[in-house]
């Protein structure tokens, strides 16, 4: 898709500042500061700070192309606006959870919103070895209200397309598409590992069982349209504290499979679970329980409650929908499990790993962890995952 950037212009510290004055969003008289402080990989992130009253504000800016993937990767700026309108839309459903939109520029591809700086990124926090008691609590909330409250279970079908439409975001969904759903199954694709996993790469793309399974999951992906999805629900898009949970980041929103929400989320855990030991690593799976089960009671509740189809009361429906979720969701997990391994984009979790034995038997579990969701994702649940990964870490 062309698109016409010409009212499109870089922010700096200073004209972002300046915005900000501008906006009305902090005083004109302030003594302001501004630092970037984006570590994603498609936008900028500006930080303004009232140095009086500490008071923050964040500007977060698209560019017209991948900042990792270069300007050979072209990428709509609409994005931003997507994303402003995806929090928008989730912020109306769990106001808790998402953080406050004050001004977006489709334009300037900017979405202005609160400052979320007492928080900590998740997997950093995760890294660290911090403790987030309430997390999977409120994803597990978050995910079943946004999926309920987009769906046709709850919006009128035609109302729902509706919304939809506003949400088609081909080029975001492409990467996705690529770089999840493909080039990691392929030998002859792109792909960045390190060279003892060659083997275990191999058993990948010779298992034509599993890039059926692939096949399928795709398609799922490409063609289903249950839900209002963040798209990009790993755990480097969650702020939290122990208190607190703020989901950041929807620039991936699109109508999709429920299951894929869910399937990030639960394989973000699951790097933890294979690079922990002890103690850390039964409160990851603690994590992975509570995920499950508040998912899983938020929805029924809703489904009880809410739900106006005159097929709510139909026996073994909503159980049927419970189940579909759940293998979707362990299938995308898998796919996300292998992707990071040995796909173009690597998590901090594995690679922060310094002894290089204790790494790549780490990335080699979460390949056959990988391979085993996507293949026995029809048959498993919560627990059958956590005694896979006990088998193989
Ligand atoms: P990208 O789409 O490029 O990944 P993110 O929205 O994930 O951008 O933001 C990148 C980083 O910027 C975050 O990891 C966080 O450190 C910082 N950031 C983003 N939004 C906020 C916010 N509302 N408050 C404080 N920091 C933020
Ligand atoms: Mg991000
Ligand atoms: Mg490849
Ligand atoms: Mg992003």
């Amino acid at each position: 898709m062309t698109q016409n950037h010409s009212n499109f212009k870089r922010l700096t510290n200073e004209t972002a500042i300046t915005l900000a004055k501008k906006l009305g969003l902090v005083n004109a008289d302030a003594s302001l500061k501004c630092n970037e402080i984006g570590d994603g990989n498609l936008n900028y992130v500006f930080h303004i700070t009232d140095t009086v009253t500490n008071k923050g504000l964040i500007i977060k800016q698209a560019v017209p192309y991948a900042k990792v993937l270069g300007e050979s990767w072209p990428l709509t700026l609409k994005r931003a606006a997507i994303e402003a309108n995806a929090l928008i839309h989730f912020r109306s459903y769990c106001p808790e959870f998402v953080p406050q939109v004050y001004y977006s520029d489709e334009q300037l591809a900017i979405t202005v919103m609160e400052d979320l700086s007492h928080l900590k990124i998740v997997r950093t926090g995760l890294i660290d070895g911090d403790s987030y008691p309430l997390l999977s609590q409120h994803i597990g909330e978050y995910v079943a209200k946004t999926a309920f409250y987009t769906s046709d279970y709850h919006l009128e079908p035609s109302s729902k397309k509706e919304v939809a439409r506003h949400f088609t975001n081909p080029e975001l969904c492409k990467i996705t598409e690529v770089f999840i759903f493909t080039d990691p199954f392929f030998e002859e694709l792109p792909g960045d590992f390190e060279v003892e996993l060659k083997d275990a790469a191999q058993k990948i793309w010779n298992d034509q069982e599993v890039i059926l399974e692939v096949a399928k999951l795709k398609q799922s992906f490409e063609t289903e349209q249950e839900a209002l999805l963040h798209g990009d629900l790993h755990t480097g898009s969650i702020f939290a504290s122990k208190t607190e949970t703020k989901v950041i980041d929807p620039e991936f929103a699109f109508y999709g499979p429920v299951g894929f929400d869910l399937g990030q989320y639960t394989a973000n855990l699951l790097f933890q679970a294979v690079t922990r030991n002890g103690a850390g690593k039964e409160e990851i799976f603690t994590l992975l329980h509570e995920f499950w089960n508040v998912f899983e009671e938020t929805y029924t509740k809703l489904w009880e409650v809410q739900n106006k189809s005159p097929f709510r009361h139909v026996k073994g429906y909503l159980p049927y929908l419970l189940t579909k979720f759940k293998k979707d969701a362990f299938g995308f997990a898998g796919c996300e499990l292998i992707r990071r391994t040995i796909g173009l984009s690597h998590v901090a979790d594995l690679n922060v790993i310094g002894d290089k034995e204790t790494r790549i038997a780490a990335k080699t579990a979460t390949l056959e962890i990988g391979t085993f969701l996507i293949k026995k994702r029809e048959e498993l649940d919560v627990p059958a995952v956590i005694e896979a990964l006990k088998q193989r870490t």
